[in-house]
Order: structure tokens, then C-alpha cells, then sequence
């Protein structure tokens, strides 16, 4: 049997709660981590793109270890390129699962490199967000996720990255249905969000998501946005688990991903 469309009313709450979900964010995590801005590209955007590449399935620590240990070896992106693919999957075993992102980053800059006769990928900042983001989620390898981190932090453009930690505290606060799929999930929460909401709500979300709002058992007895938050219905009937307030303190120190985007100078 079809399904029937939500009235215009259903739609028009659906969406002034989403708005109130992300006002109450936006204030109350802005406050708590400092209220993140986007202070200019912390890399140039091929650079961003390798470094994406390599953060994939690691710690940030170990995939920033692995992109210094790369541009100490090759003074060049072209250089990286005509590697012998062995070599640089030694250069970048710091960086884990390297047997597999070696010959994914020379896929990618062979592609850049035929499509565009150089190494630069300056012209997406003339293209529209969707444009970019398909051009490069078209590349070997490239994600709805990993495109929109190269147009969020290399050029501050309006896109939202959606990764684990921004699904998690995205799903829990009701913005986004249960199981929707992961490309959808960028484009529901960006139809939500304003442009310069993208980068402080992504910080926001993913250092929630590392001290607070943790998987599988959040600690909402922390947590400022209870009183918003789907999830905490369940938690608070007992159809949820919940993780004690811990004796220390949660907050972890900055982690590499973290100095980066709050504007620490990018590796040497
Ligand atoms: S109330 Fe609990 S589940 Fe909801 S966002 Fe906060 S920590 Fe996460």
C-alpha cells in the first residue's frame, strides 16, 4: 500500500523542531567547545583530500603521522604520484590499513591529474556545493563523507561531513529518522542547517559524540541537551541504556583533529 505524504502542517512542525534541535546545539555545545569558526583552510585542498584519505578507519594521531612522514618523502604531489606504490605504502604504514590507501591516493591524484592537466583543485571553488562534492565523490574511493570534508575545511564552502560521531548525536537528537541511509543523511541535515551553521554544528557534534554523547551508552546525566533530544525520552522511561557520570572528568584534550580545526597549523 503507498505510503501517504505528510500534511503541510506535519512538515512545517517537523521542520520548526529541527530548527529548535539545532538552535539548542548550536548555543548550548558552542558554549561548551568554544564556539568552533572556520578561521580559512587549515591545507590546500589536494593536501586536505590526501590527508582525508589517510584518516580513513584511524586515529587522527596516526593518520596525521602518516601524511608528515609523506610530505617529508616527496617534495611534490607529482612526486607521490610516479612513487613506486610499494615504497609509498611503506612511507604511510604509520597511518594503517597503508597495502590499501597507497594505491587509493595515487588512483585519486591520476584521476585529478587526467581530468584536469594539474594537480589543483582550486576550480571547485567556482562550482556549486552539489557540483563539487559529485565531482568529487566521483574520484576512486571518495564518499559523500571525505567530499565535504574537502569543501567544509579547504574551502569553508557549505557542506556538511557526516561522520560516525555527527550520525550517532544526529540520530539520538531526532534530526535524522532511524536507519536513513548515509548519503541521505548529509542532504536531510544540510536541507536543515544555514551555510555558516555547517562548521560550528560538525565540531559541535563530533566532540559531543567523543566526550558525551558516546556509542553504545550515552552519559546524559552531562548532557545540556536533554530537554531537546529524542533519545532522552527512551533513557529517561528506561528503554535506553545510559552510562553513569564517570568520577573524572570526560573531557579528553585536544586530539590532532581537534588543533586542526581550531586552527593549529597543519603539519610540517
Ligand atoms: S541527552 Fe543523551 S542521548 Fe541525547 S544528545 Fe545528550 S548525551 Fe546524547
Amino acid at each position: 500500500m503507498a505510503r501517504s505524504r505528510p500534511s503541510r502542517q506535519r512538515v512545517a512542525a517537523d521542520r520548526r523542531r529541527r530548527r529548535r534541535v539545532i538552535a539548542a546545539v548550536l548555543e548550548r555545545l558552542g558554549e561548551q567547545y568554544g564556539h568552533p569558526r572556520w578561521a580559512g583552510p587549515r591545507l590546500d585542498p589536494v593536501s586536505e583530500l590526501v590527508l582525508t584519505i589517510l584518516s580513513q578507519n584511524t586515529a587522527d594521531v596516526n593518520s596525521a603521522r602518516a601524511f608528515d612522514a609523506l610530505r617529508a618523502r616527496y617534495p611534490s604531489w607529482d612526486r607521490v604520484l610516479s612513487a613506486p606504490t610499494d615504497e609509498l605504502t611503506q612511507v604511510i604504514r604509520p597511518g594503517g590499513l597503508a597495502p590499501t590507501k597507497a594505491p587509493r591516493i595515487q588512483r585519486v591524484l591520476a584521476e585529478i591529474l587526467d581530468a584536469r592537466a594539474s594537480l589543483d583543485l582550486g576550480f571547485l571553488a567556482g562550482l556549486a556545493v552539489s557540483e563539487a562534492r559529485a565531482w568529487l565523490a566521483a574520484l576512486p574511493g571518495i564518499g559523500a563523507k571525505t567530499a565535504s570534508i574537502v569543501l567544509l575545511f579547504g574551502f569553508g564552502r557549505p557542506a556538511l561531513p557526516v561522520d560516525t560521531h555527527v550520525y550517532r548525536v544526529a540520530s539520538r537528537l531526532g534530526l535524522l529518522p532511524p536507519r536513513t541511509p548515509i548519503g541521505r543523511a548529509h542532504e536531510l541535515l544540510e536541507e536543515s542547517l544555514e551555510p555558516s551553521e555547517m562548521y560550528p554544528f560538525h565540531v559541535e557534534l563530533i566532540r559531543h559524540g567523543r566526550d558525551t554523547c558516546r556509542a553504545p551508552r550515552p552519559i546524559c546525566g552531562l548532557c545540556p541537551l536533554t530537554d531537546v533530544c529524542a533519545h532522552y525520552v527512551l533513557v529517561r522511561a528506561g528503554r535506553a541504556p545510559v552510562a553513569p557520570i564517570p568520577r573524572t572528568p570526560v573531557h579528553r584534550g585536544p586530539r590532532y583533529h581537534d588543533e586542526l580545526i581550531h586552527g593549529a597549523p597543519p603539519p610540517e
